[in-house]
């Protein structure tokens, strides 16, 4: 993130605050120095833009003063505070929501199924679990992350698991409750979550990469997380990763989402066992060492090692944070996966740093909390500075 050119005006909730406000909770705790460098401002200007946020709650001053080149100097850092923020990640089944506070950090969770895939329904109950978590406490904002996409954040363009095609899902969600509502995809809002509040903090480079119900990719580039028009549609699972391996639907041999995500692995070992077997039992039997089921988990271990190290050959990342439901695969086959990687990289590149996230499904309504926040920054900025409460 830079300002270049003139120095900005930092006027109430301008671009000056939210820049430094977005970086010192992205970053912090960060001292004034760093940012008035990261942001091309004088000492001065950045001192200006600062107040509001002390002023307001939004940062505050780390207790451990250090030395810096010059005058001592307090590093700031983002203040959790009474502020309240719903995030909801919605499934073809459910919706999964949380509470949090201005860091993200989960407060209270709750869930409703989806009795149909019909709009004003999956409103009804995404606003059912909203009207739970907030209580009688106000909101700041209400941000929900689905597999599809958006271009305004607004409505959604595609959602094939919902059957859905221009769906106003924002105006549906702000008729029924009282609170600024965002809309995001769910990978860019969970890569966004690990940016932010997660494995991925302090970084401005990284890639994430989910195995679940499909297997996702996401990318943070110098500070921002990267959304194409077609990340809804998860061009990441068709990576072809094993030349022999299963098709998926769309008749890819061997691609990510036919050889690692949990629905082809489940899928596998009921055939072998010639019965309906959860990705749970799977990993317990491989435990044991059933040869069917060691086979699949390891094929699938491999190839999530070789998934890794083309992501970080062709996105030209040191980081790669791994996150998902299926993550368990790795309690029973990491060798297999790192094994596979090693062979995949360059020996003399630089060793990957991988970074297993065990955080599973909750991640997903995390991210979503954390698009909430990153929108409602400007709002906290310029509503009238009176105490939440
Ligand atoms: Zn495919």
């Amino acid at each position: 993130m830079s300002l270049s050119g003139v120095e900005p005006a930092a006027g109430r909730g301008s671009d000056v605050e939210i820049a430094a406000l977005s970086l010192i909770l992205m970053h912090g705790p960060v001292s004034r120095t760093d940012l008035a460098a990261r942001l091309s401002l004088s000492p001065s200007t950045m001192t200006r833009a600062v107040k509001p946020l002390l002023d307001r709650e939004l940062v505050h001053e780390t207790a451990d003063s250090f030395e810096g080149p010059g005058r001592p100097s307090r590093p700031l850092v983002g203040t959790p505070g009474r502020r309240r923020y719903i995030g909801a990640k919605l499934t073809g089944e459910q919706v999964f929501a949380v509470a949090t506070d201005m860091l993200a950090n989960e407060v209270a969770s709750t869930t409703r199924e989806l009795a149909s895939h019909e709009p004003r329904a999956v409103a009804d109950a995404v606003a059912d679990t909203v009207r739970e978590l907030a209580g009688r406490h106000g909101l700041d904002g209400v941000g929900v992350a689905l597999g599809g996409s958006t271009v305004d954040g607004r409505s959604i363009d595609r959602a094939p698991f919902l059957g859905w095609r221009d769906v106003p899902l924002a105006d549906l969600l702000e008729e029924r409750v009282d609170a600024p509502v965002i809309i995001d995809n769910d990978l860019a809002a969970l890569t966004a979550g690990e940016h932010w509040f997660g494995l991925g903090r302090g970084l401005r480079d990284f890639a994430v990469v989910t195995i679940g119900a499909g297997i996702g990719l996401g990318l943070v580039h110098d500070d921002t997380v990267v959304r194409t028009r077609d990340v809804g549609l998860g061009p990441a699972g068709h990576i072809p990763v094993e030349p022999f391996g299963a098709r998926c639907s769309l008749g890819h041999r061997g691609c990510a989402s036919a050889v690692i995500a949990i629905p082809a692995l489940e899928a596998q070992a009921s055939v072998a066992l010639h019965r309906p077997v959860r990705f749970e039992e799977l990993l317990e039997w491989a435990r044991v060492g059933d040869p069917a089921c060691v086979d699949i988990v390891n094929t699938a271990a491999r190839a999530t090692g070789r998934l890794v190290a083309l992501v970080a050959n062709l996105a030209m990342v040191e980081v790669v944070v791994l996150s998902g439901e299926g993550l368990a695969l790795l309690d029973v086959a990491e060798p297999q996966m790192r094994e596979q990687l090693a062979a995949d990289r360059d020996p003399e590149a630089h060793e990957l740093d991988i970074r297993l996230d065990r955080g599973g499904f909750p991640l997903w309504a995390r991210g979503a909390a954390t698009i909430a926040i990153q929108s409602s920054l400007r709002r906290l900025l310029t509503e009238p500075a009176s105490s939440p409460d």
